[in-house]
């Protein structure tokens, strides 16, 4: 069951829905939907830790939640994704509640069923905004969300691929600076490999969610393997066209 708690902060779609980007919010559901109204934010849902759905924003209309961001070549993801909050008291640094999850996997199950969402087109608001954002952090559980076929996880395969800024790029991060490279290179380990990613203070994560030494990820040779098995997932389902 969804319950309604309407927010006025959305405008119209300028782009056909193709994305789900999945958020945390360091709030209960009551708390992180005053929060988003204080800052004139909204997403489409949030799921409270006991797994009870709010509705906030019509999937029809254009919520505003994504902010400055990327996928694939795309600027305008508010545009062309549902957004979804997920409340976890410490931004995804920690294991998340089962009920809030089973209640997630429902949600997003639906939503992608018809909206008819690629797996490569379910992105977290960390891999569409790494400079900025590291939410929904290193713990949460994507590998058991893409059991379901929500979003990529590994295969048996790799791609024979060692272009590193290329791969990132092809997978769909920004890679259109140095900057962006590094941001990107730790917001892929934030969702593909979380034991790179050290766990910070709310506050300070919410600061600079990428510490300045993470160019050495371009070259740990751990860091390109998982890279190569990624880009490959990718790379298959961009040939079939899912
Ligand atoms: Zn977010």
């Amino acid at each position: 069951m969804i319950t309604l708690r309407p927010l006025p902060f959305f405008n119209e779609r300028k782009l056909p829905i193709n994305a789900l980007v999945l958020h945390s919010m360091a709030h209960d559901a009551a708390e992180g939907i005053a929060q988003l109204e204080e800052l004139q934010l909204s997403a489409h849902y949030v799921v409270d830790y006991d797994g009870r759905i709010f509705q906030c924003v019509s999937e029809d209309k254009r919520a505003w939640h994504a902010g400055v961001s990327f996928w694939r070549g795309e600027t305008d993801l508010n545009s062309c994704s549902i957004g979804i909050e997920i409340c976890h008291r410490s931004l995804g640094q920690s294991k998340f509640n089962r009920a809030q999850i089973a209640a997630l996997i429902e949600l997003c199950r639906d939503i992608i069923k018809r909206r008819h969402i690629s797996p490569t087109m379910i992105v977290g608001h960390s891999d569409i905004a790494p400079e900025r954002k590291p939410d929904p952090g290193k713990d949460f559980p994507w590998r058991e969300l893409a059991a379901e076929n929500i979003g990529i996880w590994y295969g048996s395969r790799f791609s024979a691929e060692t272009d590193v800024v290329k791969m990132l790029s092809e997978i769909g991060y920004n890679t259109g600076s140095d900057l962006s490279v590094r941001a990107s290179a730790y917001a892929f380990c934030r969702r593909f490999l979380p034991k790179k990613v050290v766990k910070l203070p709310v506050k300070k994560l919410v600061e600079h969610p990428f510490p300045d030494d993470c160019d050495k990820l371009l070259t740990d040779i751990e860091f390109i393997n998982t890279l190569q098995n990624i880009h490959y997932q990718y790379l298959v389902y961009g040939k079939t066209g899912l």
